[in-house]
């Protein structure tokens, strides 16, 4: 059973753990594959191997059974050490669907296998070229077919599908002219990509300003068994709302990491760099947006940590996570501005991992759910405005 305590207990050994495998996976070895856009396929095997990628798996089907913060504390890690976790991290928040809303041949199916490493279940079809924000106007269509759906239709974004055997995949199943609420009709799949290759589905990666394995997955006509619907069918916006508080809440952990990194590397810096005959650091200019920096990145650490604590209790946490998303993503931001700042010139050599890193952590403040989608969700649901879109 998860308790409150859960959520505020340090992972001290884990962390330290986590910390060691990173440091086998150095600013080399990202440099490496970001000039190339390739995927850290050792690196995430060895997270496999060591099995944080199951963390959030029941022991039951072979995974550690962590409560949440166990999962997150193991992605700030990463992100703190200068790796890059969004290589791998929705593994972990994926298989929250199939566990809560799987059957039970769906569980003994594929968790166990997930844990082990032998099945990767890393690609999560939901954003279309024509719906990012609002997911209820997907359009891709899987139509019921004896025993099997028939899919056709396009998602963008999906992030590792080229390094994915699993997608689990939110499509229309009744159209929408048909339903009386919009996010009605919609239905999740977990899919075998490995089958579905062989039978219409293709994959083009898209090249991006940092390094994410991202890609367009095409349908067409593709057949898949009818047992690989997740719950109910028509039920799927529903599925993926419930996964998405513990996905806000990593996401928000691995930015605590990443402002961790910069303002490390800022301050270090900062302390050793001599112009006009002193270290920079000794000048308040430079300081200031370092220490600033900082207390955000504690103010958001908090937020992660009530999110967390909140959603291992089984307590409503939808404003906290979403919090703690965007006060993590801006965090990381203000620690990547401070760093670049102190570095100066630097800052652009790529043999200084500040640059890379300045790229990747942009991507937090759009996706998987942007700033603006957030601010909105408060001023509604939480200080009861009109609702703006
Ligand atoms: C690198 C990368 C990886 C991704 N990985 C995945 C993945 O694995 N699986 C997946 O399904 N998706 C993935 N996404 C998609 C991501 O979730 C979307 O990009 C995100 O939801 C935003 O959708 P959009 O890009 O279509 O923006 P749009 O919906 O077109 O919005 C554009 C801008 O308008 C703003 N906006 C829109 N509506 C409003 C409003 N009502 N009020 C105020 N502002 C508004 C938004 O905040 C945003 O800044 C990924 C995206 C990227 C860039």
């Amino acid at each position: 059973m998860t308790t409150r305590q859960d959520a505020r207990a340090d992972y001290g050994e884990i962390r330290d753990e986590v910390k060691k495998l990173c440091a086998r996976f150095p600013g080399e070895y990202w440099r490496a594959l970001d000039r190339t856009q390739g995927y850290p396929t050792e690196f995430v095997e060895e997270l496999t191997r060591a099995g944080y990628l199951a963390a959030l798996i029941p022991e039951a089907f072979g995974g550690a059974g962590l409560p949440l913060s166990g999962a997150a504390a193991i992605l700030e890690e990463i992100q703190k050490a200068g790796c890059n976790g969004g290589a791998c991290h929705a593994q972990m928040y994926i298989m929250g669907a199939v566990l809560r809303h799987g059957s039970d041949a769906q569980k003994e199916n594929y968790l166990p296998k997930i844990a082990s490493g032998e099945l990767r279940l890393q690609a999560f079809g939901v954003t279309e070229p024509t719906s990012g924000t609002d997911t209820s106007s997907i359009v891709t269509f899987a139509r019921r077919d004896g025993d099997r759906y028939i899919i056709n239709g396009q998602k963008i974004w999906t992030s590792r599908a080229e390094h994915s055997d699993l997608m689990l995949l939110l499509a229309r199943t009744t159209p929408r002219a048909e339903v009386v609420k919009r996010t009605d009709g919609l239905s999740v799949f977990l899919i075998d990509m490995r089958e579905a290759k062989k039978n219409g589905l293709s994959i083009r990666p898209i090249r991006t300003m940092m390094n994410h394995a991202t890609t367009e997955v095409f349908f067409d006509n593709v057949p898949i068994p009818a047992d690989s619907l997740v719950g109910e069918e028509g039920k799927g916006f529903r599925y993926i709302l419930s996964g998405m508080n513990a996905e806000r809440i990593l996401i928000g952990a691995e930015c605590v990491g990443d402002a961790k990194w910069f303002i490390d590397k800022a301050t270090n810096y900062g302390k050793e760099r001599q112009v006009f005959g002193r270290p920079i650091a000794q000048n308040q200019g430079v300081q200031f947006p370092i220490a600033k920096a900082y207390a955000q990145m504690r103010a958001a650490e908090l937020m992660v940590r009530e999110a967390a604590t909140l959603f291992e209790a089984g307590e409503e946490c939808g404003a906290e996570a979403n919090m703690a998303k965007m006060l993590a993503a801006e965090a990381s931001w203000a620690a990547a501005e401070a760093c670049v700042q102190t570095f100066g010139g630097f800052a652009f050599a790529e043999e200084y991992d500040v640059e890379r890193k300045f790229r990747e952590a942009r991507l937090y403040q759009v996706a998987p759910i942007s700033t603006n989608l957030i601010l909105s969700y408060l001023s509604e649901h939480v200080l009861g405005m009109p609702r703006s879109y």
